[in-house]
């Protein structure tokens, strides 16, 4: 029956490829950095990498993660409740829960599966979720799993929300939630009004950190901090692969009755494999350097204000910067295509999203800054995109 299937699969990849989504990899050939190297031996500087903090190839980390094999081994060969816990698992989901001042953590082998673990066994078909619009593919994917009556609210609006709070007080329990920093955007959602509104309709919260831990609040501690928060939410998730050394990882921190629960019930947590010592190792050592000093976030933040700044005094249009994420709107699909490419060529990598991945019209270019970037980094990347910006018309 292949055959058929076959002419399908084509077909589908024929679509893809004429709509523009085709999505192409390109091979670098170095670590990951503010500047790689590819394949063909030519270099870029990287601006849209997750690498917030510049941990991806941090020294202490990479020693880390090589120095634990001698006594900790390669694998686990098992999940965590059955052979494979190791010491380090329990001062890792310490440390974590530590760093964003919670009662307990659960670790998974990513944030898609700690959304995808965290809503089926916690809620009902009598429970109501309520999910931002802009919420990450993950959440979406853990609330289909749970059959808890679903309620959706426009991006940050807080009159929205409070709809869907009213109306899913015909529900027993309630949660809210919402990503911490909205990855097209690089907006923060407003925590404290949105803890305001929870208690004042008994309803539980829920925060995915990954694009904020690391990121926002006065030390990068996250939502939390930023908005003085802490005790209010009862569960965050987040990642280990993105500000926190880039590698891979996902953890769930809260409650400690949830965090109980997960650990009996949650389906990636009881039937996917335990993370390797190497991950783990390099995860306590990234809270480690986060805890000795501040001065990755200080810097990632100077980054942000001095690229943001100089862009709008070139005439740039520029998404009010709240995170590390930087848009660039250009509102036009094939001139974002256009920019991103030319831009490549003069040696900078960015994103070019369009529509369906953001609304029709507001097309832009991501840009991501790290503490690894190194001022004559943004300077090359700042003039790059004035070059291209005057050749392109978009800028005068
Ligand atoms: C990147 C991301 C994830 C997925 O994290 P992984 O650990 O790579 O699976 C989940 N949620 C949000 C909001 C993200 O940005």
């Amino acid at each position: 029956m292949y055959g058929k299937y076959q002419q399908y699969l084509q077909d589908t990849l024929t679509s893809i490829r004429e709509a523009g989504l085709y999505k192409n990899e390109r091979n670098i050939a170095s670590p990951q950095s503010a500047e790689i190297t590819l394949e063909d031996g030519s270099k870029a500087l990287n601006f849209c990498a997750n690498n917030y903090l510049g941990l991806a190839d941090n020294p202490r980390l990479i020693k880390a993660a090589s120095d634990i094999m001698a006594t900790r081994g390669y694998g686990m060969s098992s999940v965590r409740f059955i052979c494979g816990t190791q010491d380090m698992h329990k001062k890792l989901e310490k440390a974590i829960a530590d760093y964003f001042h919670t009662e307990d953590t659960i670790l998974y082998a990513s944030c898609f599966d700690a959304n995808g673990g965290v809503f089926e066994p916690l809620f009902t078909a009598e429970d109501a979720i309520i999910s931002d619009s802009l919420n990450h593919a993950s959440i979406i994917d853990g609330v289909r799993l749970c059959k808890a009556v679903r309620y959706r609210y426009e991006n940050a609006d807080m009159a929205d929300l409070e709809r869907c709070l009213k109306e899913a007080q015909a529900q027993r329990y309630r949660i809210i939630v919402t990503d911490g920093v909205f990855s097209m955007d690089g907006n923060v959602a407003p925590m404290d009004k949105i803890c305001d509104l929870a208690e004042k309709y008994d309803a539980l919260v829920m925060v995915d950190e990954s694009h904020s831990a690391g990121v926002v609040g006065k030390t990068g501690h996250g939502v939390a901090e930023q908005y003085g928060c802490y005790g209010r939410i009862d569960i965050h998730t987040g990642t280990l692969g993105k500000a926190f050394g880039g590698a891979v990882g996902g953890f769930t921190t809260g409650r400690k009755e949830i965090i109980e629960l997960l650990r009996q019930r949650s389906r990636p947590y009881l039937f996917s494999n335990s993370i390797p010592p190497t991950i783990v190792a390099a995860g306590l050592e990234t809270f480690k350097i986060l805890g000795e000093s501040n001065e990755l976030h200080t810097k990632l933040q100077e980054n942000v204000d001095y690229f943001r700044d100089k862009m709008i005094a070139a005439g740039f249009d520029i998404k009010p910067t709240q995170s590390a994420i930087c848009a660039v709107m250009l509102y036009d699909a094939p001139l974002s295509q256009k920019f991103a490419a030319r831009i490549a060529e003069e040696g900078i990598f960015v994103t070019g999203f369009y529509y369906p991945v953001v609304p029709q019209g507001q097309a832009r270019i991501r840009v991501q800054l790290s503490a690894a970037h190194k001022k004559e980094h943004l300077d090359k990347a700042i003039a790059a995109f004035i070059k291209v910006g005057k050749e392109l018309g978009v800028l005068k």
